[in-house]
């Protein structure tokens, strides 16, 4: 597309300048017919996601990020190539934001309120603007730093890309931000540049699998994001503000667990509930699914509120102090995050000099979490690796799956959506 671009460039300029006067007047450009549309990866290839120990691997590279072949080296020293690489980098794992999102960022992309800091972005391709994504403090310091460099750059890149955090490298560029090509290219020769990049599984000789280089692209990271996600069990909706994406059911993909997965998961899970003293509890997995329904913090095995599928708790979901409460270890994140809240909560309380009821109950909640939490870890510890990483993997199958079906009962994550003009 960007040979196509120069062709048409030199047309015009041979037709502004008279060099093409003799050329016939019907060799000219046609906008309906001499035109490649933008492509990018669909969303419909989910699936693609790259593996997280394959970027794990990538990570390990990362030195090698804008060396060799990377584009821009007429610009840049290669020192502030690495630089802007890594960054777009950076943001293609941390953000899921589509290349052309990523390379036309504007120059001013971040944005602090109540201590969360937000990346803005457009969205191209709905053609909604300056939307606001909740990111880590590491991926904005990484933006930071090459905002830093890139102040000091300003006399080397071309003026039209003032406005941009990635400007165009040259005066020829089509657009004023990078050009989505060069990306795509730097990252093409980085990849091939590492010397092994392993997949799942082993060979006969129980040597690693070689992970296919084809399968790692700038779109692909996008894919990772969602599915790192949802793996996590992050709620459906929430996913889907993250991803921006119009239809639910295009985010729903990403949930995606076949009943075998699921059934042999819960049949793994099943023998490791506990009731609300941490005490082992194992239920048959026809009683996992039927008699119980999923919590915030654990399953319920509340007979009416298990006809409500979860929507009736009669005590407002005391669920430590419940004896029909039962977790297990795929509700060993939630739990620990919602003793986290308790603590922030009940310092606010304390700060606000509340009653010494409000203070002692905090308390005691937060202690039976805690012995909930410390019995099933101590048990899991003691369990061979293989067994635990049995049990890691039934439980993200299975919060994915409980992901999917969401029925916010409690607020989880809170994404900003405001578009303020
Ligand atoms: S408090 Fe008891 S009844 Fe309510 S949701 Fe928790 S386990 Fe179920």
């Amino acid at each position: 597309m960007s040979i196509a671009s120069h062709f048409f460039a030199l047309i015009d300029y041979g037709r502004r300048s008279g060099a093409a006067d003799d050329l016939s007047a019907a060799f000219v450009r046609d906008p309906a017919l001499h035109r490649i549309p933008e492509q990018e990866a669909n969303e419909d290839e989910i699936g693609k996601a790259i593996p997280e120990p394959v970027i794990r691997q990538l990570d390990a590279h990362l030195h090698l990020l804008g060396q060799g072949r990377a584009r821009g080296q007429r610009t840049l020293a290669p020192d502030d190539l690495q630089l802007m690489y890594r960054t777009l980098y950076t943001l293609l794992r941390d953000t899921g934001r589509r290349p052309l999102e990523v390379c036309s960022l504007p120059r001013d992309c971040l944005e602090t309120r109540n201590d969360q800091i937000s990346l803005i972005w457009n969205n191209h391709k709905a053609r909604r603007h300056r939307r606001r994504l909740p990111i880590t403090t590491s991926t904005a310091q990484a933006i930071r730093t090459w905002q830093e460099r890139r102040e000091q750059l300003h006399t080397r890149l071309p003026p039209t890309g003032a406005d941009y955090l990635f400007p165009a490298l040259t005066h020829l560029a089509t657009r004023p931000y990078l050009h989505t090509t060069y990306l795509s290219e730097t990252l093409r020769h980085w990849v091939d540049s590492i010397s092994h990049l392993h997949g799942e599984g082993t060979d006969t000789q129980g040597n690693p699998l070689p992970f296919d280089r084809s399968l790692i692209y700038a779109y692909a990271f996008r894919h990772s994001y969602a599915q790192r996600h949802a793996d996590a069990g992050t709620p459906l909706d929430v996913l889907r503000e993250l991803m921006d994406h119009k239809s639910v059911s295009t985010t729903q993909r990403y949930y995606t667990v076949s009943l075998k997965r699921k059934r042999d998961a819960v049949t793994k899970l099943a023998a490791h509930v506990v009731d609300n003293h941490g005490h082992p509890s194992p239920s048959s997995e026809t009683a996992y699914e039927l008699r119980s329904v999923a919590v915030p913090y654990g399953g319920c095995t509340e007979p009416s509120n298990v006809k409500a599928a979860g929507g009736s708790c009669p005590i407002r979901f005391q669920c430590a102090g419940c004896g029909f409460y039962r977790p297990d270890p795929s509700y060993l994140p939630a739990i620990e995050q919602h003793i986290n809240e308790l603590r922030a909560d009940r310092e606010t309380a304390q700060a606000m000099d509340a009653a010494e009821f409000v203070i002692t109950a905090f308390t005691a909640q937060i202690t039976a979490y805690e012995q909930v939490t410390d019995r099933m870890q101590r048990r899991l510890a003691a369990l061979p690796a293989a067994e635990r990483q049995e049990i890691e993997e039934a439980s993200t199958i299975l919060r994915k799956a409980r992901a999917a079906n969401a029925h916010t009962l409690l607020p989880l994550t809170v994404v900003s959506r405001t578009d303020p003009a």
